[in-house]
């Protein structure tokens, strides 16, 4: 089923991420927790893709295992710009041969040698490839409340969406951010732009110090002040810092729920006991009508 006509529905919907491995021999462990996250019917979920090609091989895998063994609905991350056009065409075809409907059509990081595809230049590439596949797909595109780091400014990065829009892009999922008023300007922002699709909201329950540290250098997200109080209060006890971290991103999601937010995306990252705790945390909220 294609997302766009799961939010016919109009209830609030949650969808959980995972990543595949880098080699064969942790494939079934790491199956095995993606399959566990599964297990607790997200809406959706998120099978990413690695950059380089190095995981790339094993979405297909795990989103087809995803739903043979829990029937929920994956969608197919693919980037391109590490890729030639006949390494994508076949990715395509395969995604099309597996049944998979949605794709996160998504440019990927430049690589450290600096040397890019020569028939990629930005997602919107991919999406009008994908569009013109004629293959149906419910196509995801990702965005970026605090702007993507590669942008000048926000009025620049806005435009870039919008080209995706235009490209055919059914829905945007954005970047990890801590703190909700920075959506909620930029769902203000893209919308006085000409952008209407549908934009599910990330959110990356931060559970211990280190990830913090790693989340930072990655995502480029800020920090609030009330988020490093708890870090400064809780950071050195694994445990406080967990149920901290998830009742925060807890909180996160019920007031974006609260704000008319149809879809919440959580970045749970393999790991399915915060998956499962975010979702109990929710269980009278998730599937209530908008
Ligand atoms: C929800 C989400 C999921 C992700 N999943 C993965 C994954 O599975 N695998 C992975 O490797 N990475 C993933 N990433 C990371 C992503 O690949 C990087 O953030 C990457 O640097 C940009 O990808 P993009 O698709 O947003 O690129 P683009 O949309 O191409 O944007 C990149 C930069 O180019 C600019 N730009 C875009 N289009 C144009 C244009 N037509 N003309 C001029 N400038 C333009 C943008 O403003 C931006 O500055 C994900 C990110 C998000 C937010």
């Amino acid at each position: 089923m294609k997302i766009t006509e799961m939010l016919t529905a109009s209830k609030q919907m949650l969808s959980f991420e995972v990543f595949p491995p880098k080699t064969e021999t942790v494939f079934r462990s790491v199956s095995e927790a993606a399959l566990q996250i599964a297990a607790l019917h997200p809406d959706f979920i998120s099978v990413t893709y690695g950059a380089g090609g190095g995981t790339s091989r094993y979405t297909l895998q795990l989103a087809k295992e995803i739903r043979e063994a829990t029937g929920v609905e994956p969608l197919a991350h693919l980037t391109c710009v590490s890729s030639s056009r006949e390494t994508v065409s076949a990715r395509i075809e395969e995604i099309h041969a597996a049944g998979i409907q949605n794709v996160m059509a998504l440019r990927g990081d430049l690589p450290k040698d600096g040397i890019c595809s020569k028939d990629y230049h930005h997602a919107c590439d991919l999406i009008t490839e994908l569009r013109a596949s004629g293959y149906d797909f419910c196509i995801g595109g990702a965005c970026y409340p605090e702007v993507h780091p590669e942008s000048v400014n926000q009025k620049e990065d806005i435009a870039s969406l919008r080209l995706k829009a235009e490209a055919g892009c059914d829905f945007f999922t954005t970047q990890m951010f801590f703190d909700n008023h920075l959506l909620f300007n930029f769902l203000y922002k893209i919308r006085e732009a000409g952008i209407f699709i549908p934009v599910f909201p990330g959110i990356m329950p931060i559970t211990s110090k280190k990830q913090v540290e790693q989340v930072l250098r990655l995502s480029n997200a800020s920090l609030p002040q009330r988020f490093r109080s708890l870090m400064d209060r809780y950071g050195d006890s694994d445990a406080a810092m967990r149920q901290a971290g998830i009742i925060y991103a807890t909180e996160q999601i019920i007031d974006l729920f609260a704000n008319g937010i149809q879809v919440v995306h959580v970045y749970t990252m393999n790991k399915p006991e915060i998956a499962a705790a975010i979702q109990h945390n929710l269980s009278q909220i998730i599937g209530m009508p908008l």
